[in-house]
């Protein structure tokens, strides 16, 4: 079972942070980030774009 971030357009504030910290992880589309790749990074740097989300909008969910 993998885990991959999820973000909640509920909450997203569209800030940028996380696309900033996991480009090839997260984008913004319009002003809602999208999960783009959840490969895209390590585990590491995914939970650092979710310790930074300014509103807690990611989460991981199991696959
Ligand atoms: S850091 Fe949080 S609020 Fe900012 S764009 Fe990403 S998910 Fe949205």
């Amino acid at each position: 079972m993998a885990k991959v971030p999820v973000v909640d357009p509920d909450l997203c504030t569209g800030c940028g942070i996380c696309s900033e910290t996991c480009p090839d992880v997260f984008s913004l589309e319009g002003d809602i980030a999208v999960v783009t790749d959840p490969n895209g990074a390590s585990e590491e740097e995914i939970q650092e774009a979710i310790d930074n989300c300014p509103v807690e909008a990611i989460s991981w969910e199991e696959e």
